[in-house]
This record gives structure tokens, C-alpha cells and sequence, in this order.
């Protein structure tokens, strides 16, 4: 019987970090994953942005997170040799006078100028982007390319031999007073990061995640020069020269996880509210965000089984979150030191 430390189930976004985390603090963990086909980590856009919304809105702990990801990006690049992260900015146009009032009267400006160009170049994006009324350029934005970035953590896993590809089956768990035995080996906690799969995870009844569609296409389009995330509405973002990605859609309500084709004609109606050149659809994918209900991630454990931990509810943001808040749930592994009550998932389960 070997003891280790942490045994990690789901290596998505939220597991390939964690597992990362842990393994640059020493510990002794291993990690157990077997991919889908449509797993949301591998077809994300991969971007982070300091605005989101219908409102352009600061997100939640911005001047925290942004710098942290870069730096845990940058580390895990350096740790591995894979080049995987782009920090871009990201243009945002006005499409009214009115999008542009409510920008500048939402007072974010006078907040945010960590995040914000001082004085976008429009003309630089007029010729191919419709942008009558200016826009606003966000910095510290960019993306990663999560293919690259699980490829990386694929392989400094292997080289620790702590990975294997398997069906995690939960009923081959078996709590002790000494920890959780599962198969031959012990473990002072199991953290599952299992996406929108934690809905069948027995250990975490009536979970409140809310399983969302989301569908993005691959374009091409020839002789387009900007390198720049544009967004409004629809993102649209260069992957290589003449290859962008655009998207998405957000389904609460779906039948099943396949691409169809109405979500991509609404993610063309959308690009075409500014995009001013000829594109061509290459490709249509689909895949399922495990969002939670109050839109914070879900971290620590339930009062019934204190070393089953859980890392989810990442929802449209993994990439900006995931690194943050790996390294909150590593403090707790290590130092026991208590989750913040707003990512702590028995917020919902008192009272
Ligand atoms: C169209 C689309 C575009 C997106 N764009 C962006 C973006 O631009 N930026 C951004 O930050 N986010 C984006 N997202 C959201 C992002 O994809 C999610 O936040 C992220 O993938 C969640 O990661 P996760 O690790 O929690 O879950 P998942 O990616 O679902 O990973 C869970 C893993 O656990 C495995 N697993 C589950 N149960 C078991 C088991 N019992 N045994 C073994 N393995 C198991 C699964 O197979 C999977 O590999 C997008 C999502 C979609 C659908």
C-alpha cells in the first residue's frame, strides 16, 4: 500500500491546475482522467478577460486574479517547454451611442485603468471591424490555448508518473480514520474536479451545477490582419494566421451535447453586428460548462465526508479562475487554512 497525498479525479481546466499546483508545492498525488471527445477544457477559446457581460462588467476579483494567471501560466510554460499563453489585448467596439453612454456613465472607466488602454487606436481596427462610435481596448487579457496547456500538464505528470487514464468508479471508494483508500493506496483527501459529470457523484447530492451548451466555430478567414481579441456580443479570436476561433452560445435548456446549427447562426449573427470581411465556417463544436447556480466556484467538502474535496462550478471562466483558486484549495490541503465562505460549497448545503 503507498500513501500519497491527493488523489486528483477529472483532468479538465480545473484538475490539470490543481494537479499542477500541488505537484510545484511537493506534494504526493496522482491523477486520474478519462477524456471525452467534447471536453469543454480542450474546445474552449481559452480567453480571459477583465470585462464580461451583456454590461461590460469588471469580473468578480479582477485585480487579483489577472496578475496571478499570467504568472501561473508563464510558470507552468517555463516547467514545461510548451508555449501556451497569449496575453493579447482585446478590443471591445461600440455599436451605439447609446452602448457608449452606458460604458461611459457605468463609471468603470475611473476604475479600471489598470485594465484599460489610455487611447485605443480605432482607425488601427476600422477597416475590418464596424466601430462608428470608438470602443474601448482591454490589457490584461489574452488566451490560452488549453490543447497546449493539458498537453503540458499531460506531460510533466507523466515524468512524475502520477497519471493514469482510467474511469473513476465511486464506489471503489473507502473512507478510513487514516484517510481514503482507493484501490491498493491511501489518501490524505480526494479532490474531484469532474466538470458537469460531478452531477452523478454520489458524495455530493443535488450539487448546484448547472450543466450549460455552449457551441464555437473555427473560421477562416483569409488576409484579416488583426491579432487582437475583438468582443462584443461574439468574441473572435486569431489562433493562427488565418484561423479564429468565434463564439459561443449558452444554453441553460438542451436535449443533447452535439453541435447544432442554429448556434452557429447565432454566433454569425452576432459577429456580423461588427465584423466587416467575408469568413468561412471550417468547423462546429459543442460542449457542456459546469456552471454553478450562483456563478462562484465550488470548493472544500461536505460535513459528512471531510476528505472528499471538490474544485468546480468554473462555468465560463476556467482559464481566469482555475490558477486563483487552485492555490486557495492548495492552502487548505497544506495548512488547513479555511476556504473563503464564497467559494465554499456548503454555502448551499446550511440551514
Ligand atoms: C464553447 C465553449 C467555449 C468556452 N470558452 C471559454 C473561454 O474562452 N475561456 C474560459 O475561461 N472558459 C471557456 N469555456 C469554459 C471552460 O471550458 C470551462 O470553465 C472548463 O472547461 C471547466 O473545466 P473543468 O475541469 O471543471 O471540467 P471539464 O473540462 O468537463 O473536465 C472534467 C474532466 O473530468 C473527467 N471526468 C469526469 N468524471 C470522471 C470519472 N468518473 N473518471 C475519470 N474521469 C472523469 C472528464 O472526462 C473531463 O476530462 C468554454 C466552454 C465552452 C463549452
Amino acid at each position: 500500500m503507498k500513501r500519497y497525498d491527493v488523489l486528483i479525479v477529472g483532468r479538465g481546466i480545473a484538475g490539470n491546475t490543481l494537479a499542477l499546483t500541488l505537484l510545484n508545492k511537493g506534494l504526493k498525488l496522482q491523477v486520474v482522467d478519462l477524456p471525452k471527445a467534447n471536453s469543454p477544457s480542450r474546445l474552449a477559446a481559452g480567453l480571459y478577460s477583465p470585462f464580461t457581460g451583456k454590461k461590460t462588467v469588471k469580473t468578480w476579483l479582477a485585480e487579483e486574479i489577472f496578475p496571478f494567471l499570467e504568472q501561473f501560466y508563464r510558470h507552468i510554460e517555463q516547467m514545461s517547454g510548451f508555449s501556451f499563453l497569449h496575453i493579447k489585448p482585446a478590443y471591445r467596439p461600440f455599436l451605439s451611442i447609446q452602448d457608449y453612454n452606458e460604458w461611459t456613465g457605468s463609471g468603470n472607466e475611473e476604475n479600471s485603468t489598470f485594465f484599460l488602454s489610455d487611447n485605443p487606436n480605432h482607425e488601427h481596427y476600422r477597416p475590418w471591424i464596424i466601430n462608428p462610435f470608438g470602443g474601448i481596448e482591454y490589457k490584461h487579457s489574452g488566451y490560452v490555448d488549453t490543447v497546449a496547456y493539458l498537453d503540458a500538464g499531460e506531460k510533466m505528470l507523466m515524468e512524475n508518473n502520477c497519471l493514469s487514464t482510467s474511469f473513476f468508479n465511486h464506489t471503489d471508494v473507502q473512507e478510513t480514520e487514516d484517510g481514503v483508500k482507493w484501490g491498493d493506496d491511501i489518501y490524505r483527501y480526494i479532490v474531484f474536479c469532474e466538470g458537469s459529470m460531478v452531477l452523478k457523484n454520489p458524495f455530493f447530492p443535488n450539487i448546484p451545477i448547472v450543466p450549460n451548451k455552449g457551441e464555437i466555430l473555427t473560421l477562416h478567414i483569409p488576409d484579416f490582419p488583426l491579432t487582437e481579441i475583438i468582443t462584443k456580443g461574439a468574441f473572435l479570436v486569431q489562433k493562427q494566421p488565418g484561423i479564429f476561433h468565434a463564439g459561443s452560445t449558452y444554453h441553460w435548456k438542451f436535449d443533447h451535447d452535439e453541435p447544432e446549427e442554429k448556434g452557429a447562426i447565432e454566433i454569425k449573427d452576432k459577429l456580423n453586428k461588427w465584423l466587416n470581411v467575408a469568413y468561412k465556417q471550417l468547423n462546429l463544436e459543442a460542449g457542456v460548462r459546469p456552471a454553478s447556480k450562483d456563478r462562484r466556484p465550488l470548493m472544500g467538502y461536505l460535513n459528512e465526508h471531510p476528505r472528499l474535496l471538490i474544485f468546480n462550478g468554473l462555468g465560463t471562466k476556467g482559464i481566469s479562475l482555475a490558477p486563483y483558486w487552485a492555490e486557495e484549495l492548495s492552502k487548505f490541503i497544506i495548512h488547513q487554512k479555511d476556504l473563503p465562505e464564497e467559494v465554499d460549497i456548503r454555502r448551499f448545503y446550511l440551514n
